[in-house]
Formats: C-alpha cells, sequence, structure tokens
C-alpha cells in the first residue's frame, strides 16, 4: 500500500510570521519563537561602565543606580566636590 503523502515535499517551517502593523502601515516579519527576542537582548547586551561609581555594569543600569555601593560613591563624589568649592573659597579670602 502506498502512503500518498508520502512523495508531498514537505514545506520549510518558517521561523517567521507576517504580520501587519497597523502604526508602520505596512508587514513585518515577527519571530515565532517567544524566546528570539530575549536571545536578541542578551546577544546585543553589552557590558557598561557607571558614570558615577566607574563600575562595569553587566546587569540593568537602572538597578545599579539604586545600589548602596553607587548611592554611597555618588555622596562622596559630592562631598569632594563641596569641600573644593571650600577650598577655593579660603583661597578667595
Ligand atoms: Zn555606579
Amino acid at each position: 500500500m502506498e502512503n500518498p503523502t508520502e512523495n508531498k515535499p514537505v514545506e520549510k517551517e518558517r521561523k517567521s510570521i507576517k504580520v501587519w502593523s497597523e502604526n508602520l502601515q505596512r508587514f513585518y516579519y515577527k519571530s515565532k519563537d517567544p524566546n528570539y527576542y530575549n536571545d536578541y537582548f542578551h546577544k546585543t547586551k553589552r557590558p557598561m561602565t557607571c558614570g558615577i561609581c566607574g563600575k562595569t555594569i553587566t546587569c540593568q543600569m537602572y538597578s545599579h543606580l539604586k545600589s548602596k555601593k553607587c548611592i554611597m560613591k555618588k555622596q562622596e563624589m559630592e562631598i569632594e566636590h563641596l569641600r573644593k568649592q571650600l577650598e577655593q573659597l579660603n583661597i578667595t579670602e
């Protein structure tokens, strides 16, 4: 007995689906893989350097800026800045 579906060419499974975007007024391809965008995020993620404490951040900058270490460093810098201003005032007096 012959299977009629056996010789049928296998349809290539698409990795993305065509989606109409109302905002863009055009079609775009959306990945079917729900992890695609997470993977993309991790692939493009680069360690950043914190502008306040100079630490290299691999996590989110937003949460780092709220960390005790960074806040303390920020306060230290503010104190240092005020100290320098006081020094300058003493010189000009
Ligand atoms: Zn920091």
